[in-house]
């Protein structure tokens, strides 16, 4: 670079011209071209929000008439964030679709401005650029990437029930094909910037500095705004020019096609029929986009944007969109510690290296953490490094890591048969058979050779933290953490403090499962805690539908409908059905006849029969390697026959899909009332995140919120007076049901 007379990166941005300070946006201009970088004081990412909208537009009217800027760039100050989208609270405070309407217009017009500069503008996208980000990004006339890690391209807005409302629908088809705009919109999938190259999402990309260099990210942006500068000027002055994208066959075809009313329409009931077979209709957002696209293609880009506005306006106010939106605050709110510092943690134990304990290994070393998978077989040990090995090719084959990198990593993981390596961990997690005395027997174990400052953390299913912590003599270090299985897929974190447990043990809990990129929810102690609770209140209703004759096949249609990403029925194959019973009869022992009345030994028989779930290849279903196809299992039909009984109340698809969501429901009601859960917010992000329930509900406090607490306290009453107990509303609903005014969410 220094051969091409550039002065030390790193002090480039020293070197400008003029300049003028702002409190989000700077302007200055460097040889020529105007460089205004966004830069939100104090955070880690760049938003766009009303103020910052008019410090955009009047940095924009200074470019306009500033004779000593030719072209511009616009560029973020921060390494891994150029935009990372519209500040969600501006949707949130429009009260009516002419509010959001408002939003759409003023955005699109700010950004048909940048469009229409006479002057060139280039955006320069380094980190993280998604949403308005990605719209801003698309209003400019050339856009450069780099291509590092974090650098991604997306229009997630489909995740938040809405859609790009500032020209984002219309611009990206200018610029991709439909077919990858309509992925890209409907999906809200990343895309990474050589897809995005060869898509024809950005122009050119650059590779990042090596990490030789000193501040690798800090000279790479500072790097890449030399670049877009230089390509600024080159914009400018006619040397370099936006060549057009290269269209495959099938994009011509598909251009011809869509052309024609008939081929349009075929294009977009395609489209359609598949969200309809993915999502039921249950949300609005991909329907639109679908509508907006229609619109554009039928009539042009300008009746497009309209269309765009409106929809945007509509889908703004739904309550899907609250829904979603308040899950995204919601997991914002799991991603932060707010317990306190936390005590150092470098070295981190697993102990029984199973499905969960490798996983959790895995999740561990991951992030650089110095880690132990101990076991008591050396078979125990070569399965658990079997799974590791195996998810990490899998990342191989994909591309998300180098097969140099799975190697390095694979070679920091320390396996162990006996305790000795424990000595200096920081932190213990036990993933062992789900057993109370071999619990205490492991505490007893750890706590004989780990320093005294070690937390053990226990990732039992069900077991009362507090009666695990019974077994040890520092019980202020005993936390619950709850990983789900796959613990390298699945999102959700829950912690469990029982009463004993310290702050600060519980700070270390949180910082490890947010550093492992876990969205926390901290709770309460108790049989089951909070998610394990309200899954298996729902699941003993399942038992009793089977035995009135409800089957498998009918379940999983039925919850789909609902909106779980997966049936019960398979979802009960998948927990394992020795798991599941063993889940159920503790939690009967537990709560008695609430939890439920009906006959257990259909569980037993199961088990008996080997008929485990998944893992055994029969469970509710028959499981053939290779075969996608999984026909009911003939047996578990005969068990369920063996205990039938009559269903007292009609079986419609409603009284169904009610009977099953509102005992999840209500128990997380209760989780509430006895403080299991310290609030809604942590209730609606265990109940998505870690169980599925339907996303566009919100979780079960927001539903409730949004759809009334009486409504479903009237269907419970219907249910309580046919079978009982089982569906007494909780008080806390109850006094919901009652007052309509109250809410649980306050967001
Ligand atoms: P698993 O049977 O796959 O693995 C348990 C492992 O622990 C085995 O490898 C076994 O050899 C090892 N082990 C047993 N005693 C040991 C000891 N004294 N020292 C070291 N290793 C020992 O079980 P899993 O499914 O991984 O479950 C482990 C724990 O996680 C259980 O408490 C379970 O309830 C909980 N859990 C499971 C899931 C799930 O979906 N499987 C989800 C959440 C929590």
């Amino acid at each position: 670079l220094s051969k091409l007379g550039w002065p030390n990166l790193y002090y480039s941005r020293a070197f400008s011209v003029s300049s003028s300070q702002s409190k989000y946006l700077t302007y200055r201009v460097e040889d020529g071209v105007a460089v205004i970088t966004f830069d939100t004081p104090n955070s880690k990412v760049n938003t766009l929000s009303f103020e910052n909208s008019e410090e955009f537009k009047q940095i924009l009217e200074k470019f306009k008439n500033d004779n000593t800027a030719k072209a511009g760039v616009l560029i973020s100050g921060k390494p891994d964030c150029f935009i990372a989208g519209a500040d969600i609270n501006m949707l949130q405070a429009c009260k009516t679709t002419e509010d959001v309407e408002k939003v759409s217009t003023e955005s699109k017009d700010m950004l048909m401005d940048v469009e229409k500069s006479s002057k060139p503008i280039v955006a320069a996208i380094m980190g993280q650029c998604l949403g308005g980000g990605l719209e801003v990004a698309m209003s400019c006339h050339y856009r450069i990437a780099v291509k590092d890690k974090k650098t991604t391209l997306a229009l997630p807005e489909v995740m938040l029930g809405i859609l790009p409302g500032a020209g984002g629908t219309q611009r990206l088809q200018k610029l991709v094909s439909l077919p990858n705009a309509l992925d890209m919109m409907l999906t809200g999938k990343n895309i990474r910037p050589d897809k995005a190259k060869k898509m024809g999402l950005v122009n050119q990309t650059i590779e990042p500095l090596g990490p030789g260099v000193d501040e690798p990210k800090v000279n790479t942006r500072n790097y890449l705004e030399q670049v877009a500068i230089q390509t600024a000027k080159g914009l400018a002055n006619g040397s370099i020019k936006v060549a057009p994208r290269k269209k495959s066959m099938v994009d011509k075809v598909t251009e011809r096609l869509v052309s024609y009313d008939f081929g349009r329409n075929y294009v977009l009931k395609q489209a359609r029929d598949k969200i309809m077979k993915l999502t039921f209709g249950n949300y609005p957002a991909p329907l639109k986009i679908l509508e907006v696209i229609d619109e554009s293609l039928k009539h042009g880009y300008d009746q497009g944007y309209k269309a765009e506005t409106k929809k945007f306006g509509e889908l703004g106010t739904t309550k899907e969109s609250n829904a979603l939106m308040g899950l995204f605050h919601g997991q914002t709110h799991c991603k932060k510690n707010r317990f306190g510092t936390p005590p150092p943690l470098k070295k981190i134990g697993v102990l029984g290296a199973g499905l969960m304990g490798a996983g959790i290994a895995q999740v561990t070393m991951d992030k650089g953490y110095s880690t132990i998978l101990k076991d008591v077989s050396e078979a125990g040990v070569a399965r658990g490094l079997n799974q590791i090995e195996s998810n990490f090719n899998q990342k191989v084959k994909r591309k998300r890591m180098t097969s140099f990198e799975r190697d390095q990593l694979l070679g920091q993981l320390d396996t162990s048969l006996d305790y000795s390596s424990f000595k200096d961990a920081d932190m213990v997690i036990e993933a062992v058979f789900e057993d109370l005395g071999i619990k205490h027997k492991v505490i007893k174990e750890v706590e004989a050779v780990v320093p005294e400052r070690c937390v053990f953390a226990t990732n039992t299913s069900a077991l009362p933290i507090e009666q695990i912590a019974k077994g040890s003599s520092r019980p202020e270090k005993v936390i619950g953490m709850h990983y789900f299985s796959p613990v390298d897929k699945m999102q959700l974190l829950e912690i469990i403090t029982h009463k004993g447990t310290s702050k600060e043990t519980t700070s270390a809990a949180v910082e490890l499962g947010l550093k492992q990129g876990k969205t926390v929810i901290t709770v309460g102690d108790g049989p089951g805690f909070y998610t394990t609770r309200i899954l298996s209140f729902m699941m003993a209703e399942l038992l009793r539908l089977f035995q009135e004759g409800v089957r498998p096949k009918q379940v999983d249609k039925l919850s789909k409908k609902f909106g779980w990403p997966v049936g019960a029925a398979t979802l009960v194959d998948e927990v394992g059905i020795d798991v599941a019973s063993h889940i159920g009869r503790f939690m009967k022992d537990e709560f008695g006849d609430r939890y439920t009345d009906a006959d257990v030994s259909f569980m037993d028989d199961m088990v008996d029969g080997g008929n485990l779930g998944r893992k055994s290849g029969k469970g509710v279903y028959l499981y053939q390697k290779g075969s996608k196809d999984k026909p009911e299992n003939p047996a578990a039909i005969e068990i369920m026959e063996k205990t039938k009984i009559e269903p007292k109340m009609e079986l419609t698809d409603e009284n169904i899909q009610w009977r099953l969501a509102s005992r999840f429901i209500n128990e997380a009601v209760l989780c509430l009332q006895e403080g299991i859960l310290a609030s809604p917010i942590d209730g609606d992000v265990g109940a998505v995140f870690g169980l599925g329930f339907p996303p566009f509900f919100g979780g079960p406090f927001r539903y409730l919120d949004n759809h009334g607490a009486k409504q479903l306290v009237e269907r419970m009453e219907r249910f309580q007076a046919v079978y009982g107990d089982a569906f007494k509303p909780c008080d806390l609903l109850y006094d919901h049901a009652k007052d309509s005014s109250k809410r649980f969410r306050s967001d």
